[in-house]
């Protein structure tokens, strides 16, 4: 017998969801927030999809949930799915009660579901996926999750006993999570063109967890990711099941990539514009293939999905380019990707929206995440300028000095939108505009004004 407090709390967020949608606002995790605040074990009596896959990890997850849902989508699946937003268990409590009867009942077989790493404790004592994605684990803000032991502390005490895990075969850590769960490990092998050069500032696992002897690692692809093996005992980097073994990437942003499974060769093409986000590529492969999908259904499929446009945004106008890329602030991994991507660029121009803030009151602790992220890569003749916007703009300046930036080549705004007036086309055919996700905002005003000198320029 489910409580009271439960129908009333279902009763309650339904009428959320229907104020919401009378009033033209967006889903959000609102009516989450509601029905968990009047029957907090609200999960626990709400029935569940009979078949539910969920990603977890630092970076990817909403890469790798949306495409699993286009995916599946495609092949007929109809999905419950927290792909609107919220990833904690406000916004997973209104994506299932959204998909409900009102007396509980799901009214879909099938559910994708985005999962915050820190929302384990709450979410899987009462949702436990039949297939699980872990892309990575890597440091992360440090206000939020600490350090990536204890993110992978609360994900192996949480994570359930029944739940088949997709891992990253080549990160020395998610990799090792719930040793005794069935598991299925996705990797992808160095590749003839690729620079493994990994000198990034940060690497999360140096020595070997069964007897701390210093690693060796065979190729190093960014921060710890590549494979390892102990210099001692035999602990080493599982043999992905799914290994991506070749890619050619094609003008339009995406890959031909060739994953090798079971003796055999899979062929992709996959909207993967470089070689991290074809990590989530190789994940979604190695879960929908696990689910059941046919090598044949999978390719259809992700022949048409395209890269998400919030995400990553290219203007092209009179031979000079803008690129907007977006990572989250505080997650040093990812923002290091972002300036991988630039470096390579001749006459580039960089724009740094990577203030952290939600909105003008709140801005996080400390900068010190700031010193994880690989400036450093902008030493490079390649990068003609670099402009830093945001109230935070003096701190990103020191960090930029002691990474070896020339000054001549940095200038500062504290206003986000005023950034086109530093920024110089005579010397700079690629502009690179960085954003945090909470800045988007002034980042879409800051396009079309940049769009707009690119027109009028010479
Ligand atoms: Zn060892």
């Amino acid at each position: 017998m489910k409580p009271i407090r439960f129908y009333f709390a279902l009763f309650c967020g339904k009428l959320t969801i229907a104020l919401l949608k009378m009033l033209k606002k967006r889903a959000t995790n609102f009516p989450g927030s509601v029905v968990l605040t009047l029957c907090p074990d609200f999960l626990k009596h709400l029935e569940k999809p009979e078949k539910i896959i969920a990603v977890t990890g630092t970076n990817g997850k909403t890469t790798c949930s949306n495409m699993l849902l286009d995916i599946l989508t495609d092949n007929g699946y109809d999905c419950t799915n927290n792909n609107f937003g919220g990833n904690v268990d406000t916004g997973i409590s209104a994506a299932l009660l959204k998909d409900s009867t009102l007396t509980g009942k799901a009214t879909k077989k099938y559910c994708v579901l985005e999962i915050d790493e820190r929302s384990a404790v709450r979410v899987y004592p009462y949702v436990q996926p039949d297939i699980l994605i872990v892309t990575n684990l890597t440091r992360d803000s440090y206000k939020r999750n600490a350090h990536v032991e204890y993110i992978f502390n609360i994900l192996n005490d949480n994570i359930p006993d029944k739940t088949h895990l997709i891992l990253n075969a080549d990160d020395l850590i998610s990799s090792s999570l719930k040793k005794n769960n069935k598991r299925t490990y996705f990797g992808m092998k160095p590749f003839s063109d690729e620079q493994l050069i990994g000198n990034n500032i940060v690497r999360d696992i140096t020595a070997c967890p069964v007897c701390s002897s210093p690693l060796e690692y065979s190729f190093l692809r960014y921060n710890h990711i590549g494979r390892a093996k102990c210099s001692k005992c035999d602990f080493c980097s599982p043999e992905p099941d799914f290994d991506t073994a070749s890619r050619v990437f094609t003008p339009d942003g995406r890959a031909d990539i060739e994953v090798l499974h079971d003796g055999k060769t899979e062929k992709y093409n996959v909207p993967c514009e470089n070689t991290i986000n074809l990590y989530n590529a190789t994940a979604v492969t190695a879960a929908l293939r696990t689910f059941g999908l046919t090598e044949e259904q999978l390719a259809a499929s992700f022949k048409k999905i395209n890269v998400v446009r919030s995400r990553y945004d290219v203007t092209e106008e009179k031979g000079r380019t803008l690129k907007c890329i977006m990572a989250k602030g505080q997650n040093p991994v990812a923002c290091s990707h972002s300036l991988n991507i630039a470096r390579n660029t001749p006459d580039t121009a960089v724009i740094l929206l990577w203030d952290d803030y939600y909105d003008r009151k709140e801005t996080s602790e400390n900068t010190a995440w700031y010193y994880d992220v690989d400036f450093e890569f902008l030493v490079n003749d390649n990068i003609k300028q670099i402009i830093v916007a945001g109230k935070r703009a003096g701190d990103l300046v020191l960090r930029l000095l002691v990474a070896g930036i020339p000054e001549e080549k940095i200038s500062t705004t504290e206003h986000e939108v005023d950034a086109d007036r530093l920024l110089d086309l005579k010397i700079s055919k690629n502009i690179y505009i960085f954003f945090d996700m909470y800045v988007d905002q002034y980042k879409e005003i800051l396009k079309e004004k940049i769009k707009e000198m690119m027109k009028n320029a010479d």
